[in-house]
């Protein structure tokens, strides 16, 4: 099994946090997202614990909302201690709705509307992470008009690339996302944040991508962010008293991947951090992480209904299944693997014959796929086929094509089931169609 948190029972099923995965279809249909919230709690003190213990007092994990954003999740990082990511008015209004402080919210975005800004700024979030100059001028002119010196952070672009697929690495220097070092602009804006009289500057963030299993790229980063810093101060006179280092620790989707330890992987980045601060004699800034991923991916499974089994002689088999790209789009979008069980067969019989398959959803479009070439035991249709580390970025990502109703979303803990988001009707489906 890939986690501890999944087991087979005497009915040879897959249990999830010891919850039989066909009595959760049973209750609440499938597709169905499970979350184990043991599990999420457990990540979270991966980060949490570290963070405390090795940096200074102020330091704090940050929970990157857009991995999964739903009511359900912000007690859960709140009583966890962690402060939450929002990268959307519809995030921030998420997360306030269900009780988060937002003093503990720090707001993220490329491209956040003048409209997206006030609604921030009477939200009372605690901290904007300015992305470019322009969102600098009219922050600073709303933040003016309402009386408030808002805390910022700048988003820097460091140069890193930590080796991970193209399209989920966001540190480069000609990356949209922030303002690149190495050309001189960051230094342009930090100069002109000092200038703004109702921002005040914390400090630098930067994210160099996601899914990095060791600490090198991340003691990098932290190399540039302190040149940078110290540049700043001698400059400027400014001591930065906050380094965000951004999301990313990686998450297993398949048993070839690593498994990350996240404590000592902190560890390295907190020693080459005070190395670093002791040899340049700047002040060790408080540190802030931003992992999303890694704190619900593997808390995740999709459990499916599978309807077709289909044998393309000499070519490939199918399995389908009744979701798909609507509900996980990221085999779609980035070819991503994921671990296929088969939920109902869990301790096939002899006469049970393996099968290689691929997973296909039902949409009307060839792209959709969820898993390729995988095996598990043949099924019948109506199995249960479970789809591990979905946690992260499906629900998230999910769509209504093909006018499929969204799944529900069950939390398991201690045995016992509850329903956090309800499945969509086909009401929902045309509720806003005039
Ligand atoms: C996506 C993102 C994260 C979270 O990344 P994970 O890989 O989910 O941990 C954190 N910070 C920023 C700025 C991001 O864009």
């Amino acid at each position: 099994m890939l986690y501890d948190n999944l087991a087979v029972n005497e009915y040879g099923h897959l249990t999830i946090a010891g919850v039989d995965a066909l009595d959760l279809v049973k209750e609440y249909g499938a597709p169905l997202y499970v979350l184990d919230e043991d599990r999420i709690r457990k990540n979270a003190r991966l980060y949490t614990e570290s963070i405390t213990k090795l940096f200074p007092p102020g330091s704090s994990a940050l929970y990157a909302g857009k991995a999964l954003c739903f009511r359900g999740i912000y007690p859960i990082i709140e009583s966890e201690g962690m402060c939450a990511d929002v990268v959307s008015p519809g995030e921030i209004y998420t997360a306030i709705s269900a009780g988060f402080p937002a003093e503990k919210l720090f707001f993220h975005g490329n491209n956040k509307t003048d409209a997206d800004i006030a609604y921030a700024l009477d939200s009372g979030v605690g901290c904007f992470i300015v992305d470019n100059v322009n969102e600098l001028i009219e922050l600073d002119r709303q933040a003016g008009e309402r009386g408030i010196r808002q805390d910022i952070l700048l988003r820097v672009s460091v140069g890193i690339d930590p080796h991970t697929f193209d399209a989920v690495k966001t540190g480069k220097v000609d990356s949209q996302f922030g303002t690149p070092i190495e050309t001189g602009q960051a230094e342009g804006i930090v100069k002109m944040a000092l200038s703004c009289e109702n921002v005040a500057l914390n400090g630098f963030h930067s994210h160099i991508g996601s899914q990095i299993f060791e600490s090198d790229p991340f003691c990098d980063q932290v190399d540039i962010l302190l040149a940078f810093a110290c540049d700043m101060r001698d400059k400027y006179g400014f001591t930065a008293s906050v380094f965000n280092l951004g999301g990313g620790f990686g998450v297993r989707y398949v048993a070839s991947d690593p498994v990350v330890n996240i404590p000592s992987n902190i560890a390295e980045i907190a020693d080459h951090l005070n190395r670093g601060c002791e040899r340049t004699g700047f002040p060790v800034p408080r540190i802030y992480m931003e992992p999303g991923r890694s704190i619900v991916a593997d808390a995740g499974v999709t459990l499916y209904e599978t309807g077709g089994i289909k044998v393309v002689d000499g070519y490939r088999n199918y399995i389908t299944v009744n979701g798909g790209m609507t509900d996980n789009p990221r085999f779609a979008l980035y070819r991503s693997s994921y671990t296929v069980l088969n939920a109902s067969r869990m301790a096939p019989d002899a006469d049970e014959e393996l099968f290689v398959c691929t997973v296909a959803g039902r949409c009307c479009e060839s792209g959709d796929r969820i898993a390729e070439d995988i095996i598990i035991t043949k099924p019948s249709r109506g199995d249960i086929i479970a789809v591990l580390t979905t946690g992260a970025y499906n629900y998230s990502m999910s769509s209504n094509y093909n006018k499929l109703p969204r799944p529900a979303l069950v939390i398991v803990s201690g045995g016992e089931s509850r329903l956090a988001v309800k499945r969509e009707t086909f009401e929902d489906l045309v509720a806003r169609e005039l």
